[in-house]
């Protein structure tokens, strides 16, 4: 039970959001900017979503309205990984490796936009660089179990070498793990990764043109509810309301049955 002196707090608290609190003026600035960025229409396929869901991919393509908009604390992530990204490439340019930031990609013939993070030479050495920054508890489990490099971040980071004819033969994923700053860097090789890019495109363009809608991707993986459809901005109009909890559900009943089953093979001696 909250003790009187916690309990007076928690009364201020909650009439500060009432009335006003930095927290507001943030999220209601947040969210007016994306607001103004999403009344831009899609006119490209985009790096950062490669390898991602295709029937995600197509919707935003085709300016679908999200019905699972990111709340606003995802928002206040967002912004705050901005300030991760300006931090390493003011650093990248002061000393002295910088050849271009923020630059815009754009490929006509397959429909596809993308924007980098930093390009850099060292050495006679020259790299394209990809900035993620997450919470370092992800950041951490990713490190020590080897998850979380997942097959878009290689194909997004690719994607700006192939499509923007860069002269790059490697690029590199640069995670930071937000709280403790910690880093790894995790190479990849143009050469391992283009056919991918380009086929992965050819097929969204194809899926466009023809205006078939990608099926769905399977709604449970390695025994959890599927990840990509927990973030996903058109989780209701996909898999209909209440989805998470009906997938749950069915995961904890699919693990009573394999309990029940491995006890009915086990045979007393
Ligand atoms: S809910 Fe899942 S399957 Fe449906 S579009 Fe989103 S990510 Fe794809």
């Amino acid at each position: 039970m909250a003790q009187p002196a916690t309990k007076r707090v928690i009364g201020l608290y909650k009439n500060m959001e009432k009335s006003f609190s930095f927290q507001k003026i943030l999220n209601n600035y947040l969210r007016q900017e994306t607001e103004k960025r999403k009344e831009k229409k899609v006119e490209y396929f985009h790096a950062s979503q490669l390898g991602s869901c295709k029937r995600k991919q197509i919707w935003r393509r085709m300016n679908e309205k999200e019905t699972n908009p990111a709340d606003d604390r995802a928002l206040r992530i967002f912004a705050v990984g901005d300030i991760f990204h300006e931090f390493l490439q003011k650093k990248a340019e002061e000393s002295g490796c910088l050849i271009a930031k923020e630059q815009e990609v754009i490929n006509d013939e397959y429909n596809y936009k993308g924007r980098y993070d930093a390009f850099i030479e060292k050495d006679g050495v020259k790299l394209l660089y990809d900035f993620k920054s997450q919470h370092s508890q992800s950041f951490h489990y990713m490190q020590e179990n080897g998850t979380g490099v997942d097959e878009g971040k290689k194909l997004q980071i690719v994607s700006y070498a192939v499509m923007g004819n860069l002269p790059v033969q490697e690029c590199r994923l640069l995670f930071v793990s937000k709280d403790d700053l910690c880093m790894m860097e995790v190479p990849v090789k143009v050469e391992d990764y283009k056919d991918k890019v380009v086929a992965e495109l050819k097929e969204l363009n194809q899926f466009y043109k023809t205006k078939i809608i990608p099926e769905p991707l399977p709604e449970i993986e390695n025994g959890r509810c599927q990840w990509q459809c927990l973030y996903c901005p058109f989780r209701d109009k996909c898999r209909g309301e209440g989805w998470e909890e009906e997938v749950k559900n069915k995961i904890k009943e699919q693990k009573k049955n394999d309990k029940n089953n491995i006890r009915k093979n086990i045979k007393p001696r």
